[in-house]
């Protein structure tokens, strides 16, 4: 980062207007010429007509469904590593692992890149729960992320606490010692009546490609009710904790969440919603009794008997293992050097993060997006490729817990927000916050485009444009030669939940694409079911050629990929106001609120 200024795109263009017409016209020509030269290229026009190396489209082909490492990097990292909890040893390993690997296959300059402080390193070693009485059972769970440990297995007589309000909390008063508590409500397994795995069918790709203007669907919550339906549960659980933890609970077990169409039965998601904190990594907020997930059948029978008033005794063992108080989080980062003398300083980005949550081994989310992109590298570095542009490759991590490793990495090299006038609650989640005017620096300026892959194991179906409608032809060009892998679809629509979010925020063209659903959200995401069996072998080939086409792409146009406008989050509020006195004969309100001005008389 050499040195940061605040640039405003829609300034440069209206000197390059205003200055033409008072100078002489050799003059004008030339400095016209230089003022044209001034503006970057990716706020200037772009062409019409893309140029397409169609002969580099059948090399990547050819390399990427012939000859394809995919699934050796998809087992080495799920199978050989396992899940990769950021701050965790495993995710340390996957940082060595694909340092190294980046090395092996031909890329330079890779390395780890620090973005701070995450919070505490940790471990599950081992989870098992069984019912002692009435009826011996294996119970299936595993600990909540960032769990203590039991300290060996402890036994003792489990309680049924369902709560719906602080004021239940009374109830359970001096009656929880040395108790195994079920915190939560029972839910029903519903009926799986439609299929868990799919694929976009023609009629979803084209209402894709169509931008919604009209109103929320009804009934849809808003954002400020989900925010208020999450403080009330952080503050319920809150109560119990405090109380729970006084009366010396044994051990704590919920039950697990649903996935979508019913998917959640049988399985264990295993992520941020089964922690009974928010931000559980963080010393200060650390749960200090044990508390471990539970697949939601098991749950429900435990709870069923305790309601029917039938005793039941369990016998719990959670063996976890802190490694640090405040470790740092790390991307892995390398590159293919660009050889244009003029274009080799500017970068294209690839990538996804390499963070995982616990129960499974990470393999489709996102060790997909992971190995797609090191695939991606790695066929243009087996064609050997001189791309112009400099390559890139981020893999990142603490995506899981809030998109930490991108958002640190974009902070370290390409622009910051100043904090916003008005300060927000700690409770306002990162990416629902007010942001400040935006600081850029050099390496701004040179940033091309990112692309991310983070929707699973899916097969690329087509790119959301987050809303950049300048690239919207461009990308319609690149992908017809595509139209046979079934890529077809440009979506204008912002999709989000991942790292191309931190790119995007920032002004820089960052872009997610669209993904076969398959079983990612009713069964794979975050959940135990999430192993290298989910993996699809031709959807991982073919996602790595649709990448390494779009980075070639990237490398080798002339101009630099369009941007949206710069963003400028401090003038939202100015700029959504309404217009003062634009109702006739509307009287305001005076200062002292006594008697009222004619405003617009
Ligand atoms: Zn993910």
């Amino acid at each position: 980062m050499s040195f940061a200024r605040v640039r405003c795109g829609c300034c440069i263009a209206a000197i390059a207007i205003l200055a033409v017409p008072v100078l002489s016209a050799r003059a004008a020509d030339k400095k016209s010429k230089e003022i044209v030269a001034e503006t970057p290229s990716y706020y200037g026009p772009q062409p019409a007509a893309e140029n397409i190396d169609l002969t580099m489209y059948a090399r990547i082909r050819e390399e990427g469904f012939k000859h394809s490492h995919v699934m050796e990097f998809g087992g080495a990292l799920a199978d050989g590593i396992g899940p990769r909890l950021t701050g965790s040893p495993n995710m340390a390993k996957a940082n060595a692992w694909t340092r190294d690997t980046l090395t092996k296959i031909g890329l330079e300059n890779a390395h780890l890149e620090d973005w701070g402080d995450f919070g505490m390193g940790w471990q599950q070693i081992n989870t098992w729960v069984r019912m002692v009485s009435p009826d011996p059972e294996p119970l299936w769970a595993q600990a909540a992320p960032w769990s203590p440990a039991t300290n060996g297995p402890v036994s003792g007589d489990a309680i049924y606490v369902d709560l719906k309000d602080v004021k239940d909390l009374d109830k359970y008063k001096g009656k929880l010692a040395g108790k195994i508590v079920l915190l939560g409500a029972m839910r029903p397994t519903p009926d799986i009546t439609e299929p868990l795995f799919h694929r976009y069918t023609t009629e979803e790709l084209a209402e894709m490609e169509t931008y919604p203007t009209g109103e929320p669907r009804p009934g849809a919550p808003t954002i400020q009710q989900r925010m208020a339906d999450r403080a009330r549960l952080t503050e319920l659980r809150a109560a119990a904790l405090k109380m729970m933890t006084e009366e010396h609970v044994a051990a704590i077990i919920t039950p697990t969440r649903d996935g979508g169409k019913g998917g959640g039965t049988g399985i264990i998601f295993d992520d941020n919603g089964a922690n009974l904190v928010r931000n559980a990594q963080v010393k200060e907020n650390a749960v200090t009794i044990p508390n471990a997930v539970m697949m939601i059948e098991h749950y429900n029978r435990l709870a069923r008997l305790l309601e029917n008033h039938v005793p039941v005794t369990l016998e719990v063992n959670i063996e976890t293992k802190f490694t640090g108080d405040h470790e740092h989080g790390f991307d892995t980062v390398a590159e293919i050097p660009g050889n244009d003398p003029k274009l080799k300083n500017q970068v294209v980005m690839v990538g996804g993060h390499l963070d995982s949550w616990i129960s499974g081994t990470g393999a489709t989310d996102n060790g997909a997006g992971a190995i797609v992109a090191m695939e991606a590298v790695r066929i243009l570095k087996a064609l050997g490729v001189q791309p112009k542009r400099t390559i890139r490759i981020a893999l990142w991590s603490g995506e899981e817990e809030g998109l930490y490793g991108s958002q640190g990495y974009v902070k370290q090299h390409f622009g910051t927000f100043a904090e916003p006038k008005t300060p927000e609650p700690a409770s306002v989640p990162s990416f629902m916050r007010q942001h400040g005017a935006l600081t850029t620096t050099k390496e701004w300026e040179t940033l091309d485009a990112y692309y991310n892959l983070d929707n699973g194991t899916g097969k690329v179906r087509g790119v959301y444009t987050q809303e950049n409608w300048a690239i919207a032809p461009i990308f319609k060009q690149w992908i017809a030669p595509l139209a046979d892998l079934g890529v077809s679809t440009i979506s204008y629509r912002n999709t989000g939940g991942t790292d191309h979010l931190s790119f995007d925020a920032v002004g820089l063209p960052g872009f997610q694409y669209i993904q076969d659903p398959m079983d990612y959200e009713t069964r794979v995401h975050h959940s135990d079911m999430d192993t290298y069996d989910r993996l699809h072998e031709s959807d991982l080939e073919q996602a790595a050629v649709v990448e390494a086409i779009f980075l070639y792409n990237t490398s080798e146009r002339e101009a630099m990929m369009p941007r949206k406008p710069f963003p400028h989050p401090e003038k939202e509020m100015e700029l959504t106001a309404p217009i003062p006195g634009i109702y006739p004969n509307a009287v305001e309100p005076s200062d002292k609120g006594k008697s009222g001005t004619v405003a617009n008389p």
